[in-house]
């Protein structure tokens, strides 16, 4: 079928193979021109498919020659529908652990689940007997508590008064006032059970019941906080409430993991673009401007630039020292004053009308689109594609 990009409000209802598949293929090749790391090697990626948990598995698998056991919900093609970008992401990874010789197994399915718990522990204690990393990366709409079977949602709003900033329409290129609503204790209750660290300690306790965990493990989950700018929508928001749990969470896990002597952490990253953030009112302008700003520096960064430094200078640095406990900083070149002068200095020209954002825009709707494997120039979109893809190793 030929593939183009279908909108559906935000979201991106198409995926292109051959575009998702040279994504990935993009980052591998980052991966392997840096240096290899003394790092872990046997993984388990909760999360795997797109965004940072899919770079954190290319960093293990290619940086550091581990074997990967990936877990995601993505979905195939159906009928007259294209397979999702993180489906095609994840039989790109397959094929091409496969051709390095690298053991790599794709869990498909809810882990938030225990049923996918379970499946996961099985598969471990079949393959790879004990795990060095746990990295948990998942970024959820909703989730079912499986003691109670209560569903949860989760919802980007600020936290007791209402916030009024400027935003853009992506299609016109429109600046405009959105005034967002606070949300309710239950709405904050319910985003906390989601994005918060609930599940994460859920996975951890498992494993080590399961005995799979190895001597020494470590677990990182991944945060945001960002400039004041986004403050009230994000850090101070549902969200960041969700992202305080996350951290107590580490806090708690790492009393937990003693045991096996293991460390939790949390890892700060920076700002990117991502099926989520484009949603989220205020974000896309702040972003655009960063990209700018970050660039002009020579400093900019995608997930994998992220996370190869996240394990080669923290996790998994030469001589096993860093300054961080449980909190890591990766997002320090997005926070550094400068950048960020600059950034509102440019919010202010651009609100005030003084500062023409079309070539930004440009840049975040191309961006946006790469992630769902449209709007790369060496892909031709008039070829005909296989929509239904698999492997034998997505279980
Ligand atoms: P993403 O949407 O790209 O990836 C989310 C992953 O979760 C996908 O692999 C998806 O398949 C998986 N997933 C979702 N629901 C699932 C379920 N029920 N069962 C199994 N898998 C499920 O997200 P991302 O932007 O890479 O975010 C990952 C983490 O990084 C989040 O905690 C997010 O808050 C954090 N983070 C993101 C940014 C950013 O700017 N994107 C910045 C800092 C931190």
């Amino acid at each position: 079928m030929i593939i183009k990009p279908k909108f559906r409000g935000f979201v991106c209802a198409t995926a292109h193979p051959e575009g998702c598949a040279y994504l990935v293929k993009k980052q591998i090749q980052y991966v392997k021109a840096e240096q290899q790391l003394e790092g872990p090697k046997r993984v388990l990626v909760i999360g795997a498919s797109t965004g940072y948990g899919l770079a954190s598995r290319i960093v293990a698998a290619f940086g550091c020659g581990a074997s990967t056991i990936g877990v995601s919900l993505e979905k195939n093609a159906l009928h007259n529908t294209t397979a999702t970008a993180g489906w095609y992401n994840t039989v790109t990874f397959e094929k091409e652990a496969a051709a390095a010789g690298l053991y790599s197994r794709s869990i498909n399915g809810d882990a938030f689940s225990n049923e996918i718990k379970e499946k996961t522990i099985e598969l471990i204690k079949q393959d790879l007997k004990k795990i060095d990393l746990v990295v948990y990366s998942i970024a959820a709409p909703r989730r079912t508590d499986p003691a109670t079977g209560e569903m949860s949602s989760s919802v980007i709003k600020p936290i007791g008064k209402p916030f009024t900033s400027k935003t853009i329409n992506l299609n016109s290129h429109d600046l405009y006032d959105v005034t967002l609503e606070p949300a309710s204790e239950e709405e904050i209750r319910q985003t906390v059970k989601v994005m918060g660290g609930e599940d994460w300690q859920l996975w951890l306790e498992t494993l080590e019941n399961a005995g799979v965990l190895a001597e020494g493990v470590k677990t990182v989950s991944y945060s945001y906080i960002g400039p004041e700018l986004t403050y009230p929508i994000y850090t101070g928001g549902t969200i960041g409430k969700a992202k305080e749990h996350l951290v107590a969470t580490a806090k708690l896990l790492n009393d937990q993991l003693e045991s096996v002597g293991g460390q939790a952490f949390v890892s700060v990253n920076k700002a990117l673009v991502t099926q989520a953030s484009a949603a989220i009112p205020v974000v896309p302008l702040y972003l655009m401007l960063l990209t700018k700003v970050m660039e002009s520096k020579n400093i900019n960064e995608d997930c994998i630039e992220q996370i190869y430094r996240l394990f080669a200078d923290r996790l998994y640095a030469a001589g096993g020292r860093f300054d961080e406990t449980t909190v890591i900083r990766i997002d320090d070149r997005e926070l550094r004053e400068d950048v960020q002068a600059e950034v509102l200095q440019l919010w202010e020209q651009v609100c005030s009308g003084n500062q023409d954002v079309s070539g930004a825009v440009e840049r975040f709707r191309r961006e946006f689109l790469n992630l769902f494997g449209f709007e790369y120039e060496n892909i031709d979109y008039e070829q005909e594609s296989e929509a239904e893809q698999g492997h034998p190793h997505i279980l």
